[in-house]
């Protein structure tokens, strides 16, 4: 595999774009606008800029790989000679579903059609396309070009051929693949939701403060950051969307979101995004500062 075709260059797509192109792939990197395009060039210059500094790659590097970066509004033109694509668009079932159907229509026939999303069942986005053996699930972490997993996840048609693929694959980008199967949260969002909901459940119940619940996980369970922290980055709307995807797809009563996560999220109360959520981030940059720390 050779091309790559990246769709979305937000948060996660401009970082996967930025590995594959820095591990020396061609890189065709969609959005829907260049406003959005150039927004992502220049995140991931930073993030090279950053690499600079640190004294882990050099200049050339980095202009090797925006060099190997080519940007698209036209998903069809960007998809017509790739062997991978991986799609990062906004996590919306109706839109990830109309996107695979478009890829599958321009992409070659052999290439292997990847999603990134976090919560959408890859059987689901496979059922729209005419090759589900070739669908399979690339979850990158965020921040993608510091964090070394990759969950893998097969859907229920994916081939062991593919899988075989898509893990060497991301070796290749120096990660470290992991493989799971299609069910509702795969695993990392399967276990690490629900401790979050407990966490808001504690605080829900008085069993303790925000400040309280975080240093226990910190301290005791050497987490990097506590349960309510990491809640806010993730963003508590997405929280709450990623518990409802298990509470629908288990029907089981332990993934109901805690009400207190409902209402914070209708009063938008999202976490860092909206400057509020467990914590308090609109004046005193509290988070850009501690994202700092963490991504060091
Ligand atoms: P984001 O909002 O930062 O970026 C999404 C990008 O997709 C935007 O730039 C948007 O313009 C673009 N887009 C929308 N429709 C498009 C289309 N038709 N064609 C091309 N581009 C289009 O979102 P994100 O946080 O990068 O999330 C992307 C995916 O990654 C989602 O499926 C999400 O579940 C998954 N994910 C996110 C995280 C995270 O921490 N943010 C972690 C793992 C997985």
């Amino acid at each position: 595999m050779k091309n790559i075709t990246v769709i979305g260059a937000g948060t996660m797509g401009n970082g996967i774009a930025h590995v594959f192109a820095q591990s020396g792939f061609a890189v065709n990197l969609v959005d829907v606008s260049q406003e959005s395009l150039e927004r992502g060039l220049k995140t991931i210059a930073g993030n090279l800029e950053r690499m600079i500094a640190k004294e882990k790659i050099s200049e050339a590097d980095k202009a090797a790989t925006l060099n190997n970066i080519t940007t698209f509004t036209d998903i069809a033109e960007a998809v017509k000679n790739a062997d991978l694509v991986v799609e990062a668009a906004t996590e919306n079932l109706d839109l990830k579903l109309k996107i695979f159907k478009q890829i599958d229509e321009a992409a070659p026939a052999n290439a292997i059609l990847a999603s990134n999303t976090s919560s959408i069942s890859i059987t689901k986005i496979a059922s729209v396309t005419s090759r589900p053996k070739q669908v399979i699930g690339m979850h990158f972490m965020n921040p993608v070009p510091m964090m070394k997993l990759v969950e893998i996840i097969r859907g229920y048609d994916t081939t062991d051929e593919v899988t075989k693929a898509i893990m060497e694959m991301s070796e290749k980008l120096g990660k470290i693949p992991v493989e799971v199967n299609d069910y509702p949260g795969f695993i990392a969002n399967r276990i690490l939701m629900p401790m979050i909901n407990e966490a808001i459940y504690s605080l829900y119940e008085g069993v303790a403060g925000v400040k309280e619940i975080d240093e226990v996980m910190k301290l005791g369970m050497a987490h990097p950051m506590g349960p309510l922290q990491l809640a806010d980055f993730i963003g508590l709307d997405v929280c709450l969307s990623i518990l409802e995807v298990l509470y629908e797809g288990f029907k089981n009563p332990k993934y109901a979101p805690c009400p207190l996560l409902v209402n914070m999220v209708t009063a938008g109360k999202k976490g860092v995004k909206s400057g509020e959520g467990f914590y308090d981030y609109s004046a005193s940059k509290k988070a850009e500062k501690l994202a700092a720390q963490f991504t060091k």
